[in-house]
């Protein structure tokens, strides 16, 4: 089947609808649901993008076809795709599906939804590029912040389609993302949030920084040579990227040491901290000390420092540091134990399950998570492997020792008059005494001119099994938050 075919001549034809509509899935939506209202087939409209066109706030609200959402997902991603005949695909199948095509999406041999497949999965695997491919430089602004600057080069149009992935992710840090299809810009939740600039050369992005050297130490601890299998690095981290990856000016290097170094590790006997520890890049007290812009930067700074931690064997079979979140000045910092499997994941504290938990208990109790400061005790998620499964495993009190100096840091920066420690471990790691949950759980305890409030981690009251005794727990729990709550 030709293109002609499938979506209407290459370009307007006679008697052909032309619409103009800014470039995005936010102006197409409108524009193809009144069209989709007036009755136009797809090969009777010429869809053109065009930066100019008006914005047409006034027109009525055109009504929103009844469509599935799997079609609404994937015709989000694929609007994102670089191919100009993705519009006209888009009609043509949300035609379909309101003209008695409801199962249309079922039909995965139909021409029209393997292109949309195809377009969907290489929007997708950008996406996936740029979330691990984007590195930042810090830049001093003319009022004396730091603002961190990476240059990504996407093959589709994902940058406001990714943006909300980043200012999730650093959300402490003020942030730009430069390209040449567009940039994002994060200002923080309260100072703007998330705006779109149009696109830049690669000479609007600085080189290099003071980070350079964290990211290459980090790479270096992160290479294994008896690993190292060059095509499936290649098919990765593909060679198109290397060259704004300070990291890969060192694989040249890395690739012909390899040898040497497998012989060297083969030689040495094997000891479980030989074998799986490193490096900190930098101890988390200097990158602290150094830090001294403000305590966004110092958090921030930690973050990006504590991604390269191979202070115990935590860091190798999880997926990544989650690092803590929240505003710099938080009055109340919440410590966990470590993050679960979702939170391996994600990348952020308290998202899984627990997270959900904790998140009700805090807005019974009058609490609102984006005011706090949530982190844990241990930055890497610690599980035993049963079949595909990963069974949380408890932290030892080595585990947490290895990590202190994270939190420590942390609480320093973040300076907060309260901290609730949530579960035992947390409480262990913070407190220099002796501790039990039934003895100390809902007492204040100060501590460094700071107050300490210890309660239940939110995972043991979802294991709880009797329902009567999980209410209970809960309403203690709630209870217990909200005298932080008052005393904030
Ligand atoms: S758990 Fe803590 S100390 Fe251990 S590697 Fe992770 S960040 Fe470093």
């Amino acid at each position: 089947m030709t293109q002609a075919s499938l979506f209407g001549p290459a370009q307007a034809g006679k008697g052909q609808q032309v619409c103009r509509f800014r470039p995005g899935f936010e102006a197409w939506q409108p524009a193809a649901r009144r069209l989709l209202a007036q009755g136009i087939a797809p090969q009777d409209v010429w869809w053109q993008p065009d930066s100019q066109a008006p914005v047409d706030d006034d027109a009525p609200a055109p009504p929103a076809p009844r469509v599935p959402r799997v079609f609404l997902d994937m015709a989000r991603a694929a609007s994102c795709h670089s191919q100009p005949d993705r519009w006209a695909l888009l009609y043509s199948l949300l035609w379909r599906l309101t003209h008695g095509e409801r199962h249309l999406m079922q039909l995965g041999g139909d021409a029209q939804i393997v292109r949309l497949t195809a377009y969907v999965k290489a929007v997708r695997r950008d996406v996936h590029k740029m979330k691990a491919f984007v590195r930042f430089r810090a830049v001093t602004e003319n009022d004396g912040q730091t603002r961190y600057v990476a240059w990504f080069e996407p093959a589709h149009f994902i940058v406001e389609y990714a943006a909300g992935f980043f200012s999730r992710r650093f959300s402490n840090m003020r942030w730009s993302i430069l390209t040449p299809l567009g940039c994002a810009h994060w200002e923080g939740a309260d100072a703007g949030g998330l705006w779109f600039s149009a696109p830049v050369d690669r000479g609007a992005a600085p080189d290099g920084d003071a980070l350079e050297d964290a990211w290459q130490v980090y790479y270096r601890s992160i290479f294994n040579p008896a690993r190292v299998k060059v095509r499936a690095m290649q098919s990765e981290m593909p060679r198109k990227y290397w060259k704004n990856l300070p990291e890969a000016r060192l694989i040249p290097q890395l690739l012909r040491e390899a040898d040497r170094r497998v012989s060297t590790m083969q030689a040495r006997p094997a000891s479980e901290e030989r074998l799986h520890c490193g490096p900190r890049p930098d101890s988390p007290g200097e990158t602290l000390a150094r830090a001294t812009a403000s305590a966004g930067d110092a958090l921030s700074a930690l973050a990006l420092r504590a991604q390269a931690c191979r202070g115990c064997p935590l860091w190798e079979p999880a997926t990544q540091t989650v690092f803590g979140e929240g505003p710099a000045r938080a009055r109340i910092m919440l410590v966990g134990e470590q993050p679960g499997d979702q939170e391996d994941l994600a990348g952020r504290p308290f998202v899984g399950p627990a997270g959900e938990l904790l998140d009700r208990a805090l807005a019974a109790a009058g609490l609102d998570r984006g005011q706090l400061y949530v982190t844990n005790a241990v930055k890497h998620f610690k599980f035993e492997p049963r079949g595909k499964r990963r069974i949380h495993a408890k932290p030892s009190a080595r585990d947490i020792a290895a990590c202190r100096p994270w939190v420590e840091a942390e609480l320093r920066a973040v300076d907060p008059a309260i901290v609730v420690c949530l579960g035992l471990s947390a409480g262990l790691a913070m407190l220099d005494r002796p501790l039990t949950l039934n003895r100390s759980r809902g007492q204040w305890i100060e501590q460094d001119a700071r107050q300490y409030l210890l309660t239940a981690h939110p995972a043991y009251l979802l294991r709880l099994p009797d329902r009567r005794r999980r209410q209970v727990e809960y309403d203690r729990f709630v209870s217990e938050l909200a005298l932080a709550a008052q005393a904030a």
